[in-house]
């Protein structure tokens, strides 16, 4: 056990037990497997993408917003703290949270629709499988191997949010970390996109006293501030929101655990339901206010108009490459050749940034060649 290890709860994933690499390699000096996975992720070109990548909210319509960097930092900052109380492997925790939307197309879900739709019948599009090709594939940053060569475990626990159905050798259930980042990321985007949703003008306040959830949030925010301006209330009730999902999952997680008795990872994989997660009574509240931000923001008018715009263009770039496939950069001709053009061409216009996107679309109307 190295010294990472020793703190770690039993249920906890070791870094010392790690499987490995797929591409063998030595040791680090001083590194933990997953704190070089963390680090890896954090200098590919597709991780510093995120910060011009549509979250739910586009680039033109101002600076507060989160993008896809800064909901991804959000998801591990939360996932980090719950790991660390619950002495899960922080280091492992923080990969796979760096790593979770690495593979999101530009603008959002409106960008992976379009792609999914253009590579129907030839396995679609998904951005948790995306993740996975950019990782293992498109990523050339290393001489020794293509791809960033994660330890299995982060491959893997990407590999189940991708839906890819365990075989004989991989168990059911998942690592703890893993369930951790996912209800990390819910909580995150929960309480974001009310503080953006406001901000914007797309929500109101009283739009949000609706979910019980934030009802609560809002009156501990009143208990704890007599006077506070609009802006100010929002911002505490936000965090107020943020305390109560993540306590609750610190403690829901510890009494699900102790319950179970819970003693090895093995047990924890052998089981198909979470261990990790908030109360079924908070699920409930939470899922009521994911149907308010669906119905009021997410589904907008000028959301749906920036969708709209978004997709077209996404749509006419894909068409394009495959009538001419010399746009394609050099980089992607094998995934071409092996693969298939369009494939090659989701590949391409995923890694593309929202502001890069609309460059190439613009440059694509006037019929100039990309310089790949
Ligand atoms: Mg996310």
């Amino acid at each position: 056990m190295n010294h990472d290890d020793a703190s770690l709860a039993p249920y906890a994933m070791h870094s010392s037990a790690t499987a490995g690499r797929v591409h063998a390699e030595p040791a680090h000096a001083y590194r933990n497997p997953y704190q070089r996975d963390r680090d890896r992720i954090v200098h590919s070109g597709a991780f510093r993408r995120l910060a011009h990548k549509t979250q739910v909210f586009t680039g033109g319509m101002g600076d507060y917003h989160r993008s896809r960097l800064t909901h991804t930092l959000e998801v591990s900052s939360i996932a980090r703290t719950v790991a660390r109380t619950l002495r899960l492997n922080e280091d492992l925790v923080e990969a796979l949270a760096l790593l979770h939307d690495i593979g999101h197309p530009p603008f959002g879900h409106a960008g992976e629709d379009v792609l999914d739709e253009r590579l129907r019948g030839q396995g679609g599009f998904n951005h948790n499988r995306q993740a996975l090709r950019i990782v293992e594939l498109l990523e050339q940053r290393y001489p020794e191997f293509t791809g960033l060569n994660l330890s299995l475990e982060v491959l893997a626990g990407q590999g189940k949010r991708a839906g890819k159905t365990h075989t004989a050798e991989q168990p059911p259930g998942r690592l703890l970390e893993v369930q951790v980042v996912d209800a990390a990321d819910s909580i995150a985007y929960d309480a974001h996109d009310c503080d953006d949703a406001v901000e914007l003008g797309l929500l109101s306040l009283a739009d949000l006293e609706e979910a019980a959830l934030w009802r609560t949030a809002a009156a501990h925010a009143r208990e704890r501030y007599a006077a506070l301006d609009e802006r100010q209330f929002r911002r505490t009730a936000v965090h107020e929101l943020l305390d109560i999902l993540v306590s609750d999952l610190v403690r829901s997680t510890r009494s699900r655990l102790a319950a179970a008795g819970t003693a090895s990872v093995a047990e924890v994989l052998s089981r198909r339901e979470p261990l990790a997660g908030v109360s079924a009574d908070l699920m409930a509240q939470q899922r009521e206010l994911e149907r308010l931000l669906f119905e009021r923001v997410y589904r907008h008018p000028v959301l749906l108009a920036e969708r709209n715009h978004a997709g077209a263009a996404l749509a006419a770039m894909f068409d394009r490459i495959l009538d001419e496939p010399q746009r394609l950069p050099g980089s992607l001709a094998g995934i071409a050749t092996e693969e298939g053009l369009p494939r090659a061409a989701a590949d391409f216009l995923s890694g593309m940034t929202d502001r890069y996107a609309l460059e190439e679309f613009a440059r694509m109307g006037k019929g100039t060649r990309s310089g790949g």
